[in-house]
């Protein structure tokens, strides 16, 4: 077992889950892991052939029986031996019918039989614990499972593979190389080892340091990808707001009429564009009011604005701007914002003088004019944050960029550092923190709390 993580997780036992979601489907599939799973699956479990034992690889056709012996499903069920599977202990998969309730009934019998339920993402834990995958893996198998677009899907799969973990390996290794030539130059100074100049200490160590930087700035794209654009629609009411919200949907949600103030509180919906799911929020239209109902939803406008990424700000493109216009405008300011000028089937009236410089589009929400370059121009938003690294080596998740830039942090000082000669005792202590960081980053260095970060999101059975 990966070492530090014995003293974490406890793997001595055999766990069991329902790895399928619990509704009623054509299958479903129960799984056990540890070293007792084919023990505790004869217990129940009746081969259709007398003479057929589990071996690696094969399926057996069968039944399972409750603890009196009453037939609960006809199954089919796996065997992959250890450490030939996921988890890299013994692992059974029973396949049965999808029947929650039934499901549920063979679990209860695995358990009675010996197995222990699974907390959450702990079979995946235990592949990090056997070493099966690293952490960054394992993040990945979570966000392939979760991911809800195809650019999702595409890099969290790509990350389970190990792309970033086989990106990290070579310059941890490069950063390790140069702590022993730094160390040996302290050690043997007086056996006559020569000490490492620091012009060729800095010739690896900023090289790292950029290529993790260079890594830690493509979040910006990477959690967007992951976690999603927030989008804001705002405006005053009546400028065609949840016209817009519609049109972006392609469905009737959020309700349409002429009467100003009708949208009290804020609408959300999801839908993809360019691979990102794009959470989009129809808000109570921004106005002075007297009307409680109707100020608590314009307050609430503002607390989604400022969790916003980007705001839409609608204006009517056949009236003028006015106060409530100006004001909104102000107000946004704060946030990354585009202008959508809409009702471009009326004739125009605003003049767009003042709005000089500003990203903005000409739509119709009522003819759907104009629909496709607001498509085009978010796009283009969410790209603009796409750096030459994205392509290659995308960070998803926040945990890993706060390690990699503990680690960008170190390096950087110990590169400031070797410039101005400070002693090499002290450089050292940046370049451990930095490979301590990177540790953290793959698991070499784990502690209760990492595990928890990452585990407790994971769903019951993976
Ligand atoms: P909101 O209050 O900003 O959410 O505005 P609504 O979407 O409820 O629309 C207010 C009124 O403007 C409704 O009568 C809509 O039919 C109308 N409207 C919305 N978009 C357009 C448009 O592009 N052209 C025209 N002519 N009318 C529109």
């Amino acid at each position: 077992m990966q070492e530090g993580l014995h003293k974490i997780v406890q793997v001595d036992d055999t766990i069991a889950a329902i790895s399928t979601p619990l509704g009623v489907a054509g299958l479903g599939v129960i799984r056990l892991s540890g070293g007792e799973a084919r023990r505790i699956t004869r217990r129940f479990f009746r081969p259709l052939a007398e003479s057929r034992d589990f071996q690696h690889q094969h399926a057996i056709v069968g039944t399972c029986v409750d603890a009196s012996g009453e037939l609960l499903d006809e199954v089919v069920v796996m065997y992959f031996q250890a450490p030939h599977s996921y988890t890299g202990e013994d692992v059974i998969e029973i396949t049965g019918h999808g029947n929650p309730l039934v499901l549920k009934l063979l679990l209860k019998t695995a358990c009675t039989s010996g197995a222990r339920v699974a907390r959450p993402g702990e079979f995946t834990l235990r592949a990090v614990a056997h070493g099966k995958i690293d952490l960054l893996q394992a993040e990945g198998v979570r966000e392939f499972i979760e991911a809800q677009t195809e650019t999702q899907a595409r890099t969290a799969l790509r990350q389970m593979g190990g792309f970033l973990s086989n990106r990290i390996r070579p310059l941890k290794e490069s950063l390790v190389g140069e702590i022993a030539h730094l160390e040996a130059g302290i050690d043997f100074a007086e056996d006559d080892v020569s000490v490492p100049d620091n012009a060729s200490v800095i010739a690896i160590i900023a090289p790292l340091r950029d290529q993790l930087s260079r890594l830690r700035d493509s979040f910006g794209y990477g959690r967007m990808v992951a976690n999603g654009l927030r989008v804001a629609i705002l405006g005053k009411p009546n400028v065609g707001k949840s016209s817009l919200f519609n049109r972006l949907l392609c469905v009737d949600r959020a309700i349409v009429t002429d009467i100003p103030g009708t949208t009290r509180d804020v609408l959300t919906e999801t839908i993809n564009i360019a691979g990102v799911p794009l959470r989009l929020a129809d808000t109570a239209g921004i106005r002075q009011t007297a009307d409680r109902i109707e100020s608590l939803g314009v307050s609430r406008t503002f607390e989604t604005l400022s969790d916003a990424d980007l705001a839409l700000i609608v204006l009517d493109g056949s009236n003028d701007l006015d106060n409530n216009d100006r004001e909104i405008l102000q107000k946004t300011a704060a946030v990354p914002y585009m202008i959508v000028i809409n009702k471009s089937d009326l004739p125009q009236k605003l003049d767009i003088r003042p709005l000089n410089g500003t990203r903005r589009v000409s739509v119709s929400a009522k003819t759907g004019t104009g629909l496709g370059n607001l498509h085009e121009e978010i796009r283009a938003f969410l790209l603009s944050h796409k750096t030459d690294a994205s392509e290659d080596w995308m960070l998803t998740n926040e945990r890993q960029h706060d390690a990699i830039n503990k680690a960008v942090t170190a390096l950087a000082t110990a590169c400031e550092g070797l410039e101005s000669q400070v002693p090499h005792e002290m450089i050292l202590m940046d370049l451990y923190r930095a490979l301590e960081a990177l540790g953290e980053l793959t698991g070499e260095v784990v502690t209760e709390d990492i595990l928890d970060r990452i585990f407790s999101t994971f769903c019951i059975g993976k």
